[in-house]
């Protein structure tokens, strides 16, 4: 039949398909061969305090410093990871490299939180719960509530038994637990009212045109309305310019973090942005939030 034609067609005779799963299994390789040279690194973005501007920590961003095409973005890799045997291996990487850091920094003086992102097959793994314990174990200089886990909205959380559980034991550990791109998926007010979490990342999508678009401003709007009925602090990603902070302060928006405030940089760059970003509060005269 015609329908089994335009399936045998789609399993057989489909040449960008099979093109498509050559190279996924080629870059899984080359993410494996990756670890094992040592080129992932992690950036760091601030995240500031709206009313008076005192950082409260940084989010951990992967990057991929390829040999041959330069510094990659998460985009370029990450879809590659998702679901694949890699994704709880890169995940723990980047879970001890981002605590290794924090203890770096905590060495050189500067106390820092750290946010990291988890994602929901990391987060829900067997082990990702008992490895936490013992790191914490064996760790006991470490406070662990400077560290928040970034969950996103995904449809590994969509057994909220399960994951309710996995988020009240590492809220047991002391941890904090963030949920990012709130408002992107498709269950956003169910975990709201299910997931134990501190706080609430309101989707950088909603907050990069809410100056121009009255839509975007109204969903701001009602996320930190929400937010703020459920007694969680909100952070605002995507806040590209002072006048999107000044916006999200009117609004009672508690956080921010965006281009506007820094760029993610390297973990060498941070001590010299804060040293910065201290001396501007200490000698503000007037808005912290108005233009430099
Ligand atoms: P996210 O967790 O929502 O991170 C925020 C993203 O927004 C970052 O992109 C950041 O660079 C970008 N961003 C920050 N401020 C602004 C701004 O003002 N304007 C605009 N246009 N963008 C801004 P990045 O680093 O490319 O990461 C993209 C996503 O990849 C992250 O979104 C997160 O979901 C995922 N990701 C990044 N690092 C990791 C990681 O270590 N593990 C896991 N599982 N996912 C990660
Ligand atoms: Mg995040
Ligand atoms: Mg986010
Ligand atoms: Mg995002």
């Amino acid at each position: 039949s015609a329908k089994e034609k335009g399936r045998n067609q789609f399993h057989f005779f489909d040449p960008g398909l099979d093109e498509h799963r050559r190279q996924r299994r080629n870059q899984l390789t080359e993410i494996t061969r990756a670890l094992e040279n040592d080129e992932f690194k992690l950036y760091f973005q601030p995240q500031i305090q709206v009313d008076n501007g005192a950082i409260v920590g940084v989010e951990a961003l992967i990057r991929w410093q390829h040999p041959d095409h330069g510094l990659l973005n998460p985009a370029q890799f990450l879809p590659a990871v998702d679901n694949s045997h890699l994704e709880v291996p890169l995940g723990q990487w980047v879970l001890k490299e981002a605590i290794h850091q924090m203890n770096a920094w905590q060495a050189e003086g500067l106390s820092l939180a750290v946010s990291i992102n988890i994602s929901a097959r990391h987060l829900m793994d067997r082990s990702f719960v008992d490895y936490l314990e013992s790191y914490l174990h064996s760790h006991r200089e470490l406070n662990p509530s400077r560290v928040t886990l970034e969950v996103l909205e995904s449809a590994a959380l969509e057994d909220t038994n399960r994951a309710s559980n996995v988020l009240n034991r590492c809220r047991s550990l002391g941890l904090q637990i963030a949920l990012d791109d709130f408002g992107t998926g498709f269950s956003s007010l169910t975990y709201l009212r299910t997931l134990p979490v501190d706080v609430i990342k309101i989707d950088q999508s909603f907050v990069l045109n809410m100056l121009d678009d009255a839509n975007d401003r109204a969903i701001v709007e009602s996320v930190i309305f929400l937010a703020q009925r459920f007694a969680h602090p909100v952070l605002a990603e995507g806040v590209e310019t002072m006048e999107h902070a000044r916006l999200l302060r009117d609004m009672g928006c508690n956080l921010v973090q965006g281009y506007g405030i820094a760029r993610p940089m390297p973990a060498t760059d941070l001590p010299a942005w804060v040293q910065r970003w201290e001396t501007r509060r200490e000698n503000r005269e007037d808005d912290l939030l108005s233009p430099v």
